[in-house]
């Protein structure tokens, strides 16, 4: 994805307030990311843990949502609906996301179970043990990266609409 600086990323987000923008809390380390290998940017706000935000590259700029962890527990080990990550090495949690504009503020919100520190970019570009003699582990690799921007990609599209 593309890479972020502070002023992109606090532009981008789409399903906020202007007084939720002023709140949002950047990372600290925005300079530090491999951003080629990055299908999009999470991070939670230190004070109120339980707000995530998340940045994607939709037609080539940056779109923010931020999402809120619901409280309610998940069944038991749950799959990730955006890498759907089978070896589960994280936690997954379920996240909710407002709606971007007037269905957003009548109360529209649109529920994921996703990796809990956002894992999935991590996720998806591990390298699998060959599973039979001739395996294209790299291509299965590639495959997994796709699915994960066609998921993110659906998903940031249908909430832009509001
Ligand atoms: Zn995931």
């Amino acid at each position: 994805m593309i890479a972020l600086t502070e002023s992109t990323v606090r532009s981008s987000f789409v399903n906020v307030s202007l007084r939720e923008r002023k709140a949002i809390v950047l990372p600290a380390d925005l300079a530090g990311h491999d951003w080629d290998r990055l299908d999009y940017f999470g991070w939670r706000d230190p004070k109120s843990p339980l707000m995530g935000f998340i940045v994607a590259e939709i037609d080539g700029s940056a779109v923010g949502l931020q999402r809120r962890q619901a409280e309610q527990p998940t069944r038991s080990r749950p799959q990730c609906s955006w890498c759907s990550d089978v070896t589960l090495p994280n936690d997954v949690v379920f996240f909710a996301a407002r709606r971007a504009g007037s269905a957003g503020k009548a109360g529209n919100s649109v529920g994921t179970l996703l990796c809990a520190g956002f894992e999935c970019s991590a996720n998806v570009r591990r390298l699998d043990p060959p599973a039979y003699l001739g395996h294209d582990a790299q291509a299965a690799r590639d495959r997994r990266i796709e699915g994960l921007r066609a998921h993110v990609d659906g998903f940031f599209r249908d909430l832009m609409v509001g």
